[in-house]
Parts: structure tokens; C-alpha cells; sequence
């Protein structure tokens, strides 16, 4: 297609013809895709989208994949953007809106990712996948490994509930446990890298796994007729996914589709929030060593895209905040009482923090605000039941019924 240059230093600018490279041997700046958007904007019309299928590949001219064949697709992406009307009157906001990735094929926003990086994985002829995980991008990886016919390794911490790897147990693929954190399991997904040549789609195949977030922001702008949101609120656990999303918007504003001031939030659970700690006292990360969250898919200690999130929210005027998990757990239940959204942890933490901006009088009645919800609330079991009550047991006769009824109207 000539649309993509190859890799693009993100510090110094040097370029690299593409392949397995993610960090730059100049600077060790991270690498991302260089694409020519004059060619872009030239091919592809915004108009020319409708017709498409509504998955992130309709976006394919925006995404690094040169033949449309290597392309490992569960209907990735397309989901709905929700006007969350009774939400927005609870908090006296006209406009709120959730992105609800809960409805991917395997039940979190990784999915999008994981398909980019399957399917440059076999565009490049490299026939071992796998990933370092917490839980999501693991399965997200191996569902699309078994869609391609790959081999699959996960690298999860040994101590990972079982019920967080039963997904992805479920296609087949080999689950190793590694003694440590996630953090350990990630530092060994590098050497493997390495050593084996697999590609790991969020190591060494790292510059194209985040291109599959970016498409969350074509997503939003389209579904609100090229109107750009005032505030976005994004949970972080590496930064990666909010990094991509602000590289979507940037994009969609070099192709002259949108103008963009969109304000920047970024959301970390109280229990393991190193990005926002180093945010709000505008200093250098410090890792987290054991992370203490319900929120499990955000609990990354050493977060690999921390400091672009941070550069990120200071550039477009934003804030980051870490809730509780007592706030977690009732912006879970909100989302599912007002909304008919069923979240995870991980998800609900961007209601949180909207509630916790609203509190403080940081969000305007006239603003138009989109929460990412990220993964759907089957992928915290142990949560899940913490949120809900026991159902009442009454004999089958209309009239246990009856009083039922009557006893709670009164
Ligand atoms: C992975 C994940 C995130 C954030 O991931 P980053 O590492 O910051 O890209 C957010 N929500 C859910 C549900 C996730 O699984
Ligand atoms: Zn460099």
C-alpha cells in the first residue's frame, strides 16, 4: 500500500526500516509506526467508512498491516457508544457517554490490540506469540493465536487466581507461571523475546500492539459525528492504552477530520497508581512492588508507558486521580443500576473518577465526557459477587408473591 514508512523513534526521531525492532539504538526511545498520512488523506475519505463493517479494520489505511490477507479478525472492536442519560442526570452532566468495551470478543478492550499484533506476527512470518499478562491480554492473545493456527506462550505471576487464566486456558495454549509479580513475568517475557525470536506482542512487538488501541478514539469521534469529546477519563495500568488514544485523536487531527481539545484523564487504582503518584508530585516514577487492588487488571508496579501518559495529560490540560476500591466497587454497581453496564474493576475506575472530579467541581454541566470502560465484569469473578445481593427464596403460590410485593412497597 506505501502508506507505512517503517518505525519512528518517539525521542530523537531516527528511522528504522520496521521488523522486530521496539526500542531505538540511538537513545533507547521507545519506536512507533510511521505511516505518510498525505497518502492517507488522499486514499481514504471519512465518508468512505460507513460502508464499511464496523470493527477497528475498517480503519485498515490507519493500521499497520500492508496485506489485508494477514489479518486475524474475531470482530474485533465496533462497539457501542452509549449516551448514559440517567447517569448524566444523577451528576448534573448533559452529556456523558461510555465507550462500553466489556462486548469484545473475549470481554476487554485487549482484544484490539491483540489483534494488530497477531496479525503483524504473521505478516512478518513469526509463528510463536505470546504476551506477559495480568489476565485480559492473555487471553486476548490466545484467542487470536488459535484463530491464526500459532503457537501461544502466556507468562502470568504463578499466584494469578485460576479463574483469571480459564479463558485463556480454554484455547489451548501453554499458561506458564512465573515465581513474582507481573513485573517479573515481563522482565522474562523480554529475555524470551530475545532468545526464541517469539513475538511478544506487547514486548518486542510492542509498536504495533499499541496501534490497535488508537482505534478506540476513531471509534468515539465517529459514533459522535466528528465532534471531538471536552473530557476523556481513561484507566492506566502501563499508560499504554491512554497513550494510544491521545496518538488516535492526533492522528484523526493531521487528516484534517477533527479539531481537537480534549482534556486528558488518567485513572490508576489507589492501591497501585505509580503513573498518577509521579504525576501529582511532578517527579520520577517509583515502582510499586506489590500492588494491593481489586482493580487486577490495572496492577502493573512498573508501568513501561508511564511517563508518555504523564506527558500526555500535561499536554492536553488534564488531571489523573487514584480511587479507592470501596469507590470502584460502587462505581460498579452504579454502572450496572442506572446504566445496564456490566464491568470489571479495571473499567468501572474511570466512573469513579468522574464522580470524584464532579465532586470537586472540576466537570462542567455543558461538557461533553466520555468514560473508556475497558472489561467486562465476568473477568472479576471474587469481585463480581461483592456487588450484588442474594436473591429472596419464596414458596411457587401467588400469594408469596403477593406479600412479597407488598411488604416492599410499603
Ligand atoms: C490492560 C487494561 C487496561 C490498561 O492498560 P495499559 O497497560 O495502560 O494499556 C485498562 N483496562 C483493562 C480492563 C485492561 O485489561
Ligand atoms: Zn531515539
Amino acid at each position: 500500500m506505501g502508506i507505512i514508512m517503517g518505525l519512528r523513534c518517539k525521542v530523537c526521531g531516527k528511522k528504522f526500516e520496521g521488523g522486530l525492532k521496539f526500542v531505538c539504538d540511538k537513545c533507547w526511545g521507545p519506536l512507533e509506526v510511521d505511516y505518510d498520512y498525505d497518502v492517507i488523506s488522499e486514499t481514504l475519505r471519512k465518508d468512505d467508512l460507513k460502508k464499511r463493517f464496523f470493527s477497528l479494520w475498517r480503519y485498515l489505511e490507519l493500521l499497520p498491516i500492508e496485506d489485508a490477507r494477514n489479518i486475524v479478525d474475531l470482530g474485533d472492536g465496533g462497539t457501542p457508544l452509549h449516551r448514559c442519560r440517567r447517569l448524566g442526570e444523577e451528576f448534573g452532566v448533559k452529556e456523558l457517554y461510555v465507550k462500553d468495551d466489556t462486548v469484545n470478543p473475549t470481554l476487554s478492550f485487549k482484544d484490539r490490540p491483540a489483534s494488530v499484533a497477531v496479525s503483524k506476527c504473521r505478516e512478518m512470518g513469526i509463528n510463536t506469540v505470546g504476551c506477559a499478562s495480568t489476565g485480559n491480554l492473555a487471553a486476548a492473545v490466545a484467542a487470536h493465536a488459535s484463530k491464526a493456527g500459532l503457537r501461544c506462550n502466556i507468562l502470568v505471576p504463578y499466584n494469578i487466581e485460576p479463574s483469571k487464566i480459564l479463558q485463556t486456558a480454554s484455547f489451548g495454549t501453554r499458561i506458564i507461571g512465573v515465581h513474582g509479580t507481573y513485573d517479573n513475568a515481563n522482565s522474562l517475557g523480554i529475555l524470551a523475546a530475545e532468545h526464541f525470536g517469539w513475538g511478544m506482542v506487547n514486548i518486542n512487538i510492542r509498536p504495533f500492539y499499541v496501534e490497535g488501541s488508537k482505534t478506540l478514539a476513531y471509534e468515539v469521534c465517529e459514533q459522535l459525528d466528528w465532534e471531538t469529546p471536552d473530557t476523556v477519563i481513561i484507566p492506566m495500568a502501563s499508560g499504554a492504552l491512554l497513550s494510544s488514544i491521545h496518538r488516535g485523536f492526533k492522528e484523526l487531527e493531521k487528516l484534517g477530520w477533527i479539531n481537537c481539545n480534549t482534556r486528558f484523564v488518567g485513572s490508576q487504582p489507589n492501591g497501585c497508581s505509580p503513573i498518577v503518584n509521579a504525576f501529582k508530585i511532578n517527579s520520577e516514577i517509583t515502582p510499586v512492588d506489590e500492588p494491593s487492588t481489586i482493580a487486577k487488571s490495572l496492577a502493573i508496579g512498573n508501568p513501561a508507558s508511564g511517563y508518555e501518559a504523564i506527558q500526555v495529560v500535561k499536554e492536553r490540560k488534564g488531571t489523573m486521580d487514584s480511587p479507592t476500591d470501596e469507590e470502584i466497587l460502587k462505581a460498579m454497581k452504579l454502572l450496572a443500576k442506572f446504566e445496564g453496564i456490566f464491568a470489571e474493576p479495571a473499567g468501572a475506575i474511570t466512573l469513579a473518577t468522574f464522580i470524584r472530579m464532579h465532586e470537586d467541581s472540576e466537570i462542567d454541566a455543558s461538557e461533553k465526557v466520555v468514560l473508556f470502560v475497558t472489561g467486562n465484569g465476568f473477568k472479576a469473578p471474587g469481585t463480581r459477587e461483592k456487588i450484588i445481593e442474594k436473591p429472596v427464596e419464596i414458596e411457587p403460590r401467588l400469594g408469596a408473591l403477593k406479600n412479597l410485593v407488598d411488604s416492599e412497597e410499603t
